[in-house]
C-alpha cells in the first residue's frame, strides 16, 4: 500500500500545540512507512479563516522542521467539486434538499443493522449506534460545503489511507464512513489521538493556556527540537521497555510506531518541556547558540568575542533564548550594587574588606594570561583564601556581587573571565568604596 496521510488544519487560530502534535505523528508515519504527508488547509468558513492564520500554520510547520510533501490543498478553492458530489449525492437519493441545504440522508437500508463499526488504529475496535446519528447537513444554503462532505471528498481524491486526528473527531468518524459508503468511496483507516489536557485534567484552553506554537513557545525562546521532542512523548512512548526519552527528529523517524500511541489524555506538563529545551540549549556549541540567539532577539552591543564568553558562562543556566537577554544585563552595563549584599551571611564586613581587597591585590598581580583561564582564575580566589587565612565566602561571595550586583549568577572566576581584567578590577574597586561607606555608616 502506497501510505499517504494529511493534516487538515483550519485556519481560524494560529499553529495549536494540538495540531503540531497530529501534524508531527502524520509526518512520522508517513516518514515510517515510506509514505507522503499531506497539507490540506481546511478554509470554508469564509468569516473565521484568515490568511495571517495560515501563515502562522505554514511557519509553524516549517518551524518544527515537518515539511508536507505534494501542493497544499485548499478547500476554498474546490467549491465546485463539493457541489458536483453533493449533487450526485442527491441524485442517488442518498441527500435531499430541506430550506436550501442539502442533507445527508441516514440509509434506510441500514435502519435494521444498528451500529456502524470500524477499526481505530489508537482506540481498538469502536462501535457507534445509528439511531444517535441523525440526518446531517453537508451542503450549506450559501454553496458552502460542511466539514463532512468536504473532509471526505478531498481525502478520496487525494488517495489519503490513514486519517490520523484528534480525538474530538472521533464521533464525526461514523459519519465520514457513511459518507464514503453512499460515495462507493474506500474508508480510509482511522486514528484517533488521545486529548492534550492541564495537569488537572481540564480541556487546554485558546485563551488561559499556553497552546500557540508561535507565540507561546516559539516567540519565548523555545527550541524547535525541544518542542518535537516534548510533543512526540504526548501520547506515543517508544515501547519495548525503553526507557530513551531525547529524541531528536531523525530519530523519531525511525522509531515512531502508531501502535505505540496510547489512548488516555496526554497530560501538558510545562516543566518537561522546559526540561527538554535546557537540554538541547546545552548541547548547542557557544558559536552555534550566539548565531541562534542574534537571530532571536537583539543583543546588547559588544564584540563577539565578548558576546561568546558571556554565552559560555551563562549556557547551561538558561532554560529558553529569552532567559539570555533577562539574565545577562550585568555583563553590559555596570550594575548598581544595591541588588545583593556584598557581606556573605556566614562573613563579618571586616573578614569581606580583607578578602575583597586581598583579591583584588592578587588579581592585579597575576600574569596575563590568568586572564585567559577560568581555572586559573578560580586558583587565585582560592588561594587568597588559603593565604589571608579566610573562608571561601569572604573571598568568593564579595567577588561574585561586586562584579554581578547578584547572589545567583556564574561563578567568580567565569565572571572574571568574561569582564576581563580592566572592567572586573574597576567593578571590584567599586565593591571596596561601597564596603568603606557601609563600615562608616556601622
Ligand atoms: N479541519 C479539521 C480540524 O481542524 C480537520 C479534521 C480532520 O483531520 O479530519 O481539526
Amino acid at each position: 500500500m502506497n501510505i499517504r496521510v494529511r493534516i487538515a488544519p483550519s485556519p481560524t487560530g494560529p499553529l495549536h500545540i494540538g495540531t503540531a502534535r497530529t501534524a508531527l505523528f502524520n509526518y512520522l508515519f508517513a516518514r515510517t512507512n515510506n509514505g507522503k504527508f499531506l497539507l490540506r488547509i481546511e478554509d470554508t468558513d469564509r468569516t473565521r479563516s484568515t490568511e495571517a492564520f495560515e501563515k502562522d500554520i505554514l511557519t509553524g510547520l516549517k518551524w518544527l522542521g515537518l515539511q508536507w510533501d505534494e501542493e497544499i490543498v485548499h478547500q476554498s478553492k474546490r467549491l465546485e467539486v463539493y457541489q458536483k458530489v453533493a449533487d450526485s449525492l442527491v441524485k442517488a437519493g442518498h441527500a435531499y434538499q430541506k430550506e436550501g441545504a442539502t442533507y445527508f440522508r441516514i440509509p434506510p437500508h441500514l435502519e435494521n443493522r444498528s451500529t456502524v463499526l470500524f477499526t481505530d488504529l489508537v482506540r481498538g475496535a469502536m462501535a457507534f449506534e445509528l439511531k444517535d446519528i441523525i440526518d446531517f447537513v453537508i451542503m450549506k444554503s450559501d454553496g458552502h460545503p460542511t466539514y463532512h462532505l468536504a473532509v471526505v471528498v478531498d481525502d478520496q481524491e487525494t488517495r489519503i489511507t490513514h486519517v490520523i486526528r484528534g480525538e474530538d473527531h472521533l464521533t464525526n468518524a461514523p459519519k465520514h464512513i457513511l459518507l464514503q459508503h453512499a460515495l462507493g468511496y474506500a474508508v480510509p483507516y482511522y486514528a484517533h489521538l488521545p486529548l492534550i489536557v492541564n495537569k488537572d485534567r481540564t480541556k487546554m484552553s485558546k485563551r488561559r493556556d499556553p497552546v500557540s506554537v508561535s507565540r507561546d513557545f516559539r516567540d519565548q525562546g523555545y527550541l524547535p527540537e525541544a518542542m518535537l521532542n516534548f510533543i512526540a512523548l504526548l501520547g506515543w512512548n517508544p515501547g519495548g521497555g525503553s526507557e530513551q526519552e531525547f529524541f531528536t527528529l531523525a530519530e523519531l523517524e525511525k522509531a515512531f510506531q502508531i501502535e505505540h500511541v496510547g489512548g488516555s489524555p496526554s497530560v501538558f506538563e510545562p516543566t518537561r518541556l522546559d526540561f527538554f529545551n535546557a537540554h538541547y540549549l546545552r548541547a548547542r556549541t557557544p558559536t552555534a547558540l550566539l548565531a541562534q540567539l542574534k537571530v532571536f532577539t537583539k543583543l546588547p552591543e559588544a564584540t563577539d568575542e565578548f558576546l561568546l564568553r558571556v554565552v559560555t558562562v551563562v549556557k547551561d543556566r538558561l532554560i529558553t533564548l529569552s532567559d539570555f537577554v533577562r539574565f545577562t544585563a550585568y555583563f553590559f552595563k555596570t550594575p548598581p550594587l544595591t541588588k545583593a549584599p556584598l557581606v556573605f551571611h556566614k562573613s563579618t564586613l571586616a573578614d569581606s574588606f580583607r578578602g575583597l581587597s586581598a583579591a583584588i591585590e592578587a588579581l592585579e598581580k597575576a600574569p596575563a594570561d590568568t586572564w585567559e583561564s577560568i581555572d586559573a582564575l578560580n586558583h587565585v580566589l582560592a588561594e587568597t583564601v588559603k593565604r589571608a587565612t579566610l573562608n571561601n565566602g569572604d573571598v568568593f561571595w564579595p567577588v561574585r556581587v561586586a562584579l554581578s550586583a547578584e547572589s545567583a549568577s556564574p561563578s567568580p572566576a567565569e565572571l572574571l573571565w568574561v569582564l576581563g581584567k580592566i572592567e572586573s578590577l574597576k567593578r571590584l574597586k567599586e565593591g571596596i568604596r561601597a564596603l568603606e561607606k557601609q563600615t562608616r555608616l556601622g
